[in-house]
């Protein structure tokens, strides 16, 4: 059992501080359970955000991603009121000069949060027309002038990332990046916007600063003046990958909720786990969550292995895995039934998980904007990298496999190559071949649709259809990077090919595939072992380690 596991404890015990009786306690004050805060400053998270040539633990992107979903299996706004101090200093890891980042490591080595002010609810996801600025005064120094809302953190934070207009000028060099450190430059308490009040994730404290010619020396530019989206589109990418990766853990704690509700609730004599329609919910739940796994692992791997391709596998993670888990868990809401609208006893855990998720999918770049971004590189993808047939290295696949240092410089804003999409072959068992037959097919026809897409079609007047296209792309993505875990796992379930006949026939069924041959020989495989995890506490994602509960 991992080390923030175990101090964790289960979950289930009622008098746990940190168990799924004081989150919901917690919660109902729109807080995050006190144990849970010192918890993480004891075992030190922030360390684990620090790269370790700086002091700290950050030395694998998987790794840090199995140990926030620990986080976001217990709870999903002590996740972000502890983890996204994670999307500021990536930025800085990115772009940041050697004073800038040691400064950083420092506060977040001692436990420090730093708040990242990117979004203006004027603006949502539309970064370019931010408007906060920052101008240069006549001695040098920059005013800024502006506000940024619903932003975590940023009154207990110790430093600020602000994303500034530093240039009227239209285009994408007209913004920055500011590093503000509030020891030397502490916001009046008066610059503080009220805490925005949320329909979930109500521990995390979200607010907003509004400035008016608040001063900054001109050295609090992160990289280079008028590089702030350029930083945003490399380091985003790293963001994207571990938070839609561990955000797997919620769906883990959701389908473990709804499995024991399902044993524990006698309907007509029986337990409702007997009824077949409960079985096949929670089997197809366990299934999306290790097709969300596979996705995020082998893309999150991609990072070490395959940095100049990572921008493509990035936003089609985000794209595909949020919305899995969010689909399995309402479709888990119908098992608990009344169950999970109730804000008290043994399962109410369920509905904040419920309540907490939505932003996973609509927050840090939403849908529209991953769809918009991968479409703008399919063309290119489409000409350039899918003839090839170099496959993807195993280690992509194999979680025991060794990891090139992570290096931020190698990240490019458009992926250059796509070897995993290579991965996708008919070479599978023969019990799914005539189905990777069908998918091979459709690799095929994503790329004729794809060599036919005009600078319109990719354009911000895209259709419909041409945003199908990368939903289209991200679910064969998927279907390899599940094809390629059975290949190269030595787990007796996932060397199994049930699981893989499951995966592939939901994804299939998700883009309209018309799949050959009956389903359903396999499925009890693929519930006794959800049931066997469970009853042996093991997590339900690829690595299935020991957890508390
Ligand atoms: C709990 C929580 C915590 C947050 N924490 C932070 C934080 O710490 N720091 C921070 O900077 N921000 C934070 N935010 C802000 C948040 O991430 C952004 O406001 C949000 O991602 C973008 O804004 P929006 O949801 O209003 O979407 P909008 O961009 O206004 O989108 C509106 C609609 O238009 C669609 N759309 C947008 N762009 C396109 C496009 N290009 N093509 C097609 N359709 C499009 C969207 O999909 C959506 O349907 C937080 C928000 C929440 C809820």
């Amino acid at each position: 059992m991992n080390a923030l596991e175990q101090r964790f404890g289960d979950p289930w015990d009622e008098q746990n501080p940190v168990g799924y009786r004081a989150i919901m306690a917690a919660d109902e004050l729109q807080t995050t359970p006190a144990a849970g805060e010192r918890l993480l400053s004891e075992y030190g998270l922030g360390a684990e955000f620090v790269p370790t040539e700086l002091g700290g633990r950050l030395d694998r992107l998987d790794r840090l991603v199995t140990v926030l979903r620990a986080v976001c299996r217990r709870d999903l706004a002590l996740t972000l009121a502890n983890a996204s101090p994670f999307i500021a200093a990536v930025n800085v890891w990115t772009a940041g000069r050697t004073d800038q980042r040691h400064r950083v490591a420092e506060l977040l080595l001692a436990g420090e949060r730093v708040a990242a002010l990117y979004h203006e609810l004027a603006h949502g996801n539309d970064l370019m027309s931010a408007d906060f600025v920052a101008r240069p005064a006549a001695d040098g120094r920059l005013l800024l002038t502006g506000r940024k809302e619903v932003i975590a953190n940023v009154q207990r934070a110790a430093a600020l990332i602000v994303f500034a207009r530093t240039s009227d000028a239209p285009g994408q060099r007209s913004h920055s990046q500011l590093l503000l450190d509030k020891a030397s430059t502490a916001l009046d308490p008066a610059a503080y916007l009220p805490r925005f009040r949320t329909s979930g994730l109500r521990g995390v404290p979200l607010s907003g600063i509004d400035v008016r010619d608040f001063p900054v020396g001109a050295d609090a530019v992160v990289g280079r003046v008028g590089a702030g989206l350029e930083t945003v589109l490399r380091s985003f990418q790293l963001t994207r990958l571990v938070f839609a990766g561990s955000a797997i853990g919620a769906l883990d704690a959701g389908l473990r909720t709804a499995l024991r509700f399902a044993r524990e609730r006698r309907l007509y004599g029986r337990t409702a786990l007997d009824l077949p329609m409960v079985r096949a919910t929670l089997r197809d739940a366990f299934v999306d969550l290790l097709i969300s796994d596979c996705l995020s692992t082998a893309a999150t791997r991609a990072v070490h292995l395959l940095p100049s391709q990572v921008s493509a596998y990035s936003w089609a993670t985000k794209l595909l895995v949020p919305k899995l888990l969010m689909d399995a868990m309402n479709r888990l809401s119908r098992i608990l039934g009344a169950h999970f609208y109730i804000r008290e006893g043994r399962y109410a855990i369920f509905g904040k998980h419920l309540r907490d998720l939505p932003p996973v999918v609509f927050g840090h770049a939403s849908r529209a904007v991953c769809q918009l971004a991968l479409l703008a590189e399919l063309p290119r993808l489409a000409r350039r990298a899918w003839a090839s047939t170099v496959e993807p290295p195993a280690a992509l696949f194999r979680q025991d496999a060794g990891l090139p240092p992570l290096d931020f410089t190698a990240l490019s804003v458009s992926a250059s190559g796509d070897a995993l999409l290579a991965g996708l072959t008919t070479s599978g068992p023969p019990a799914v071949r005539p189905l990777l037959d069908r998918f091979v097919a459709e690799s095929a026809a994503l790329r004729a649709d794809c060599l036919a897409l005009g600078p319109r079609d990719v354009s911000m007047a895209a259709s419909p259809a041409a945003f199908a296209l990368t939903t289209r792309y991200a679910t064969l993505l998927a279907a390899s990077a599940a094809l390629n875990m059975w290949r190269h796992s030595t787990d007796p379930f996932l060397h199994d090919p049930a699981w893989l006949e499951a995966a592939l026939r939901r994804l299939g069924n998700g883009i309209g595939l018309d799949l050959p041959g009956p389903t359903g020989s396999t499925h009890e495989r693929i519930t006794t072992e959800l049931i066997d995890r469970y009853d042996t506490r093991r997590g339900l994602d690829l690595a299935a380690a020991p957890i508390a509960g």
